[in-house]
């Protein structure tokens, strides 16, 4: 049912996003990818996914922070693949400190990612869905799309935004045959963390393992650290014929996180 549908799929260079634009490329989507990399990984990237899958992959380096590129890249998608049936609005990063210290500029910047790009990406994409009669809208929200943990105010208030955002949309396009859903992962081992189990073990004086399992996956009932394809397989799962009764909602993907 996936074959031939156009895919957008934001902040995926790397993590979940990454493993997502795989997971549609294999069931036969185009895609389009987008994020930050060092020169010739994204060349590098559109070349293994689209000759392991046999479809086209685009790359765009649009910074999702600026309103104009975002509205753009929804424009340029639909220019090399031919529309956007598909758009996962993924792309995303963290900033912890004290809310008296939190850089104005973080605020902005995080929101913007986070926020205000999945509106103007999905404003832009949703007159060429809804004029098809089929498309799918996917926000990666979080575990703090419903619970907030301190030092993390604007990633937190963007993901519960977008949880919001995500119903608002839904309503608005549910007699179109238009889906949008968020999903709200916990912990995943992306390079967001990744990059910071070495720091932890040594100030915990343990292995990686540990202090991934004493640091970060403490307040998780699996006490396992989810992976990117398991976020991949239910991104596909939502774009399937399967799930066009499941709209506004969102999806946990916490290992029982968030059933505490
Ligand atoms: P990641 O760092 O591997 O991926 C983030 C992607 O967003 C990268 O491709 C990056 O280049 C891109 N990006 C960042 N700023 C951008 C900008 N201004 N314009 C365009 N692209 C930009 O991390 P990930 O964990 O795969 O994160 C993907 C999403 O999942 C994010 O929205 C993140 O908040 C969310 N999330 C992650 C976790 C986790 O534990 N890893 C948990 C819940 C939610």
């Amino acid at each position: 049912m996936l074959k031939g549908k156009n895919a957008l799929i934001t902040g995926s260079t790397s993590g979940m996003g990454l493993a997502t634009a795989k997971a549609l490329a294999n069931e036969g989507c185009n895609v389009m990818i987008n994020g930050f990399a060092p020169p010739g990984v994204p060349e590098r990237l559109c070349k293994e996914i689209s000759s392991e899958s046999g479809v086209k992959v685009l790359y765009s380096s649009a910074d999702l922070s600026k309103p104009e590129e975002a509205r753009k890249i929804v424009a340029d998608a639909i220019e090399g693949l031919g529309s956007v049936d598909i758009l996962f609005n993924n792309a995303g990063l963290q900033f912890v400190a004290p809310i008296t210290e939190f850089p104005d500029d973080r605020w902005d910047y995080l929101t913007s990612v986070m926020l205000d790009s999945v509106f103007h990406a999905t404003k832009a994409a949703l007159p060429g869905m809804i004029s098809r009669g089929w498309g799918r809208i996917i926000n990666t929200s979080s575990v703090h799309g419903i619970v907030a943990s301190p030092h993390k105010p604007a990633y937190i208030a963007a993901k519960h935004g977008v949880a919001g955002l995500t119903k608002a949309v839904a309503l608005e396009v549910a007699e179109a045959g238009v889906t949008c859903n968020a999903i709200g992962p916990g912990l995943t081992l992306t390079d967001v963390i990744l990059k910071q189990l070495p720091a932890q073990a040594k100030i915990h004086n343990c292995s990686e393992e540990e202090a991934l399992k004493k640091v970060f996956l403490a307040q998780t009932p699996t006490r396992r650290a989810i992976e990117p394809e398991e976020i991949a397989g239910t991104v596909v799962f939502l774009c399937s014929e399967a799930a066009k009764s499941i709209t506004g909602t969102m999806i946990m993907i916490d290992g029982g996180y968030t059933a505490r």
